[in-house]
């Protein structure tokens, strides 16, 4: 129940103010009052508008364009309250980030509402001082100056997502400003008898291949470049937040250690970067162009051994037909699966399209053969020339293996 009372507000515009309530005398006054205290909602938001574009001219912030006029002074009154979001809640979030260092997650997930664990632990993991995250702001906040672009960011208000969305570019910056340690030691120990260069050089300093995980995975180092965040991204390789390094893990799908230093450094020298490899063996390999490339066609195996997985390692129609015609093939999710009593065909498929067996799959194979070998087997004679009964023909392969002894028992 309410209704609108006409006024005259302090600018001197008539408006409206909506009262909500029963005690009709008591809301007049309250609307008297505020027409008499407030502007109206026109001037109020010229007002809001003109104090964030002072606000933005003492920051040294880019004024905010658009050709539609109220979309620049609508995102210019949502820049300043993300401005205020972050002035706000910065200190509180930064001291949130420092005890998520000390407490276990589950304490502070339950204490630190609105920000939740997932956004602070990301930001620690970052290591960035807070000054440093409100440079990553300022420098977004001089990015980003078309009007259209914060009116869509009107959704940041809430603090949990303007951290979150804060977090992507504070990510960037950071990915950007890692120097690894060994790109920082380069000038003074550099190991000469393992750096390559391409004829034409044209990045500076070297990517590093180094051995990360026990072996168990190959790290490149670099500081940020376009070029080689392709080369990494191509070749399959992933960006570590904890380890700040793009690796390939080594395992049996993926080759060795020195088969793939040798095939992405190779890349890498296209691209004209110097590379600095682990092994001489892997130079020697890029020399003579042999090394084995990446095997992509797998056959697996479901962990109960049942099922034999085919992995396409590719988008291709025609290998995708080949393998849904096995008897039984059914596609899941990233692969396709058939019994493994079809081994047959798999074996099949596999050796005319040039597919490899993983040890899974080599294992589920041989106690599927061990199976089948468990089997009585039948000798089949090419002609049946007279009916027996089942008695009959079972004294006859009883009679033939006493033969059978007999015959062993003279060779001794
Ligand atoms: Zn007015």
């Amino acid at each position: 129940m309410g209704k609108y009372v006409t006024g005259k507000f302090t600018c001197g515009h008539t408006g409206d103010i909506y009262i909500n309530g029963w005690n009709a005398k008591e809301l007049r006054e309250y609307a008297q009052e505020r027409f008499h205290t407030e502007v109206c909602p026109c001037c109020k938001k010229n007002e809001k508008y003109e104090a964030a574009v002072r606000h933005a001219q003492a920051l040294k912030l880019p004024d905010l364009v658009n050709d539609d006029e109220e979309t620049r002074v609508n995102g210019t009154i949502i820049r300043e309250k993300l401005i205020a979001t972050f002035i706000h809640e910065a200190k509180p979030f930064y001291r949130k980030v420092r005890e998520a260092y000390s407490y276990n997650g589950d304490a502070l997930a339950a204490t630190c509402w609105p920000f939740c664990y997932a956004t602070l632990s990301r930001y620690f993991n970052l290591g960035m001082t807070l000054p440093e995250i409100e440079a990553v702001f300022l420098e977004v906040l001089h990015r980003y100056v078309d009007a259209g672009y914060w009116i869509k960011m009107s959704r940041m208000v809430n603090a949990n997502s303007f951290w979150t969305w804060l977090y992507n570019f504070c990510a960037d910056k950071a990915a950007e400003e890692y120097v690894p340690e060994s790109v920082k030691e380069e000038e003074e120990e550099k190991t000469i008898e393992l750096l390559v260069r391409p004829e034409d050089i044209e990045k500076d300093g070297s990517v590093v291949i180094v051995s990360i995980r026990d072996g168990r995975g190959i790290g490149f180092k670099y500081e940020y470049d376009n070029d080689f965040i392709s080369v990494m991204k191509t070749n399959d390789c992933k960006w570590s937040t904890e380890e700040r390094i793009w690796y390939l893990p080594i395992n049996e799908r993926n080759g060795s250690f020195d088969d793939r230093a040798a095939d992405i450094g190779s890349k890498l020298l296209k691209k004209g970067f110097a590379v600095e490899f682990t092994d001489a063996g892997q130079i020697a390999m890029i020399e003579s162009g042999e090394w084995n490339p990446k095997q992509k066609r797998w056959v697996g195996a479901s962990p109960d051994g049942k099922y034999l997985r085919i992995t396409l390692g590719e988008r291709n129609d025609n290998l995708y037909e080949s393998a849904k015609s096995i008897t039984g093939a059914k596609w899941e999710d990233g692969y396709i699966r058939i019994l493994v009593k079809h081994y047959r065909q798999v074996e099949d498929f596999a050796s005319s399209l040039e597919f490899k067996f993983d040890q899974a799959a080599q294992n589920a194979i041989a106690k599927q053969r061990e199976k089948e070998d468990a089997i009585p087997v039948a000798k089949v004679k090419g002609k049946v020339t007279k009916t027996i009964t089942v008695k009959e023909a079972l004294e006859q392969k009883k009679y033939k293996k006493n033969d059978a002894i007999i015959e062993d028992l003279k060779d001794d």
